[in-house]
């Protein structure tokens, strides 16, 4: 497979796909960007990295960041975090609240909203970074995974996404709320929130989101570094989570048209995983209805066909 030129044809077919759907306004920040963007990166677990379009683009990675904070929680609680989340998809939006109540604050997966937020309160009663406890040594921690991860310590948070997203957050307040009134969230509300908030507001590259994706093609390892990340059978059961609730309320058509594990973010990004053989990330901020990037969607259903790089 030549994947270079896989990715530039992709990025040419793209062009007419690109400004359909809507960017994400309920955060104002997000509402700023330009519809027509479009960037795609894959990097190979030897190592080399191929980009076409806008991949050298920061963006607001949003729930993509879900996949690390789920990873670096389950390294602290290990199976225990089952018992206060669950995995099976959802069936409703990302920010639902109606099943929370029935559920009895359990969240359906730690890939909505309410179960992000869960992981979140889990990161921050385990990682004072740097001696650091609260809110500020929790974001540090969380930034400071993605960095290692991407193997770039540039990566930060654009705070006034941060900011606008606090300011508009309504409704990830009343889902915080709503569980921490079940016993299921542990520490205070606000600090939580304000994490959660600014680990979605991490700007990323496509390049720098397929580079740190890579341990999860590799069976938890990361491949360029040696460096053990998770183990086997974890990064295994994430990218279950992710094939099975990666997606939102449109799990099931991802998997059904691009067959690999992966994960979207309201910003437009979605990275996926090939198995043993490299991560790819796309990104173009026009969303469908569901919330995923439309034109990424499409793009990642062209490379999966092209290379026949499928799972299944
Ligand atoms: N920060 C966004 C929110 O909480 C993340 C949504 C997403 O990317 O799915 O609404």
């Amino acid at each position: 497979v030549n994947l270079q030129a896989t990715l530039d044809d992709i990025a040419g077919e793209i062009v007419p796909h690109l400004g359909v759907g809507k960017v994400a306004d309920y955060i104002p920040a997000l509402a700023q960007v330009d519809p027509h963007k479009f960037g795609i990166a894959v990097t190979t677990v030897e190592g080399e990295s191929l980009l076409a379009g806008a991949a050298d683009e920061r963006f607001s990675i949003q729930s993509i960041s879900k996949v690390f904070t789920l990873t670096m929680a389950a390294e602290f609680v290990g199976q225990d975090l089952w018992q206060r989340v669950g995995r099976e998809p959802s069936g409703s939006a990302f920010n639902s609240i109606v099943q929370l109540e029935y559920e009895h604050g359990i969240p359906r997966n730690p890939f909505i909203n309410a179960g992000a937020v869960v992981i979140t309160d889990i990161i921050a009663s385990h990682c004072p970074a740097g001696g650091v406890k609260g809110a500020q040594g929790t974001k540090t921690a969380i930034v400071d995974f993605l960095r290692q991860r991407a193997d770039d310590a540039a990566i930060d948070f654009d705070l006034e996404v941060a900011r606008s997203e606090k300011a508009w957050g309504y409704r990830n307040a009343a889902l915080a709320n709503l569980m921490k009134a079940f016993g299921n969230i542990v520490n205070d509300v606000d600090d939580v929130l304000d994490i959660y908030f600014h680990q979605c507001a991490i700007e990323m590259t496509c390049r720098q989101l397929s580079r740190a994706m890579l341990y999860f093609a590799n069976d938890g390892t990361d491949p360029l570094t040696g460096q053990l990340v998770v183990s086997a059978e974890r990064a295994r059961r994430i990218n279950s989570i992710m094939l099975t609730c990666g997606h939102y309320d449109a799990s099931g058509d991802f998997a059904v048209r691009v067959g690999l594990p992966g994960k979207s973010g309201v910003g437009g990004g979605i990275v996926a995983i090939v198995p043993q053989r490299l991560a790819v990330a796309v990104w173009s901020p026009a969303l469908n209805e569901q919330g995923n990037s439309h034109a990424g969607t499409l793009a990642l259903e062209k490379f999966a066909a092209r290379t026949g790089y499928s799972i299944f």
